[in-house]
């Protein structure tokens, strides 16, 4: 059995295990989130032995090259004497400027960070509280509109860090942020595409920060942008959206609920089928696809069924921390 030494100790990994889940079963501290290898949250770094490919799929080549692995998606087949990296290569000071309410269970949250930080909307980064709360918030802002961070946070039902941001949090606090992570964003290039962006309850940051950074680009081809809540009142930037497609003769913001309520200009119904409706064929578009993993994953499937290559489907699957 491969064994992990970490901090003076050593310890047998079982079949199957990751470093993560060996060194958390012996007790040992490790920041760690979403577990799926999205996060990047329990990144370490090996000093010898092989490390799977797996275990570095994502990483930037330069930390690849220091032996940087996240130990949750590391499988040992050899022995390895594993490390924290150096939480000044991965992590950077941000001061929250603002926090707003966009609705009743959604705040908007701005940081300015301490250090230049270069990113494309629709990326994401971990907040970092107290050493080892990581969670994860999609960037909605845009560098070439805003100087400030902008998220867009929901508050989850005893939520440790959406509770602390609604409740606690204050101007002028700092928080340590990891990032940018993800490819969730618009590349330039392919002007003319037709861009469909769909996405649930918070899925809708990155797709703001998508849809204005593809406007502030130039693009010419169609983008239309579905978001959509469980009710009326979970939708949020609603005035913000139709003001922005009266704008914009190529963008098209249609808002869904999937209860029924009276109000005009809402579409009801599963954010799915009302998509599909609207386009049953996508050949040649580019789709983003942001928020809960259970609606997300079955549109990635339609979506490729309805004719988007796999590689022009990007999406943000808003995973819980585990
Ligand atoms: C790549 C990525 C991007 C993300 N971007 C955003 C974003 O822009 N905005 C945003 O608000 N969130 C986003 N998330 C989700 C976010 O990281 C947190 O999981 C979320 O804010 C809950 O954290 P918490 O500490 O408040 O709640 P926790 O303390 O983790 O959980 C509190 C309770 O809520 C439950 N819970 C947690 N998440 C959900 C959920 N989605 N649905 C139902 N129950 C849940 C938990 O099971 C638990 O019972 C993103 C996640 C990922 C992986």
């Amino acid at each position: 059995m491969p064994e992990v030494t970490f901090e003076g100790n050593t310890y047998v990994c079982s079949e199957e295990e990751t470093v993560l889940e060996c060194l958390h079963r012996h007790d040992v501290s490790i920041a760690s989130s979403c577990l799926n290898g999205i996060c990047q949250s329990c990144i370490m770094q090996s000093g010898d032995g092989h490390l799977p490919e797996k275990a570095q799929s994502g990483l930037k080549d330069s930390w690849r090259s220091l032996g940087y692995f996240l130990a949750c998606q590391c499988r040992p087949t050899d022995s390895l004497q594993v490390a924290r990296v150096d939480s000044a290569e991965t992590k950077f000071r941000a001061t929250l400027t603002r926090i707003e309410p966009l609705s009743s269970t959604v705040i908007g949250v701005w940081m300015r960070p301490e250090l230049r930080f270069d990113y494309r909307p629709g990326q994401f980064v971990n907040f970092v509280r107290e050493g080892n709360l990581i969670r994860s918030y999609s960037i909605a802002s845009v560098p070439a509109l805003q100087d400030e961070l902008e998220f867009h946070v929901a508050l989850m039902p005893e939520g440790k860090m959406s509770g602390w941001l609604h409740d606690n949090a204050r101007a002028g606090d700092s928080l340590d942020l990891q990032g940018p992570l993800g490819s969730c964003f618009y590349v330039p290039g392919k002007s003319e595409q037709a861009l469909l962006l769909v996405g649930t309850g918070t899925g809708l940051a990155p797709l703001y920060g998508i849809v204005r950074d593809a406007l502030e680009a130039g693009h010419t081809g169609p983008i239309h942008l579905l978001h959509g809540a469980l009710e009326v009142r979970g939708l949020y930037l609603v005035d913000v959206l139709r003001q922005l497609a009266l704008e914009h003769d190529n963008f098209t913001y249609t808002p869904c609920a999937l209860r029924t309520a009276e109000e005009q200009a809402i579409e009801y119904g599963d954010i799915s089928e009302l998509t599909f409706n609207h386009h049953p064929q996508l050949k040649g578009w580019r789709a983003y696809l942001c928020g809960h993993p259970d609606t997300i994953k079955p549109l990635q499937k339609k979506c490729f069924l309805a004719g988007v290559s796999m590689s022009d489907i990007l999406v943000d699957v808003f995973l819980p921390a585990q």
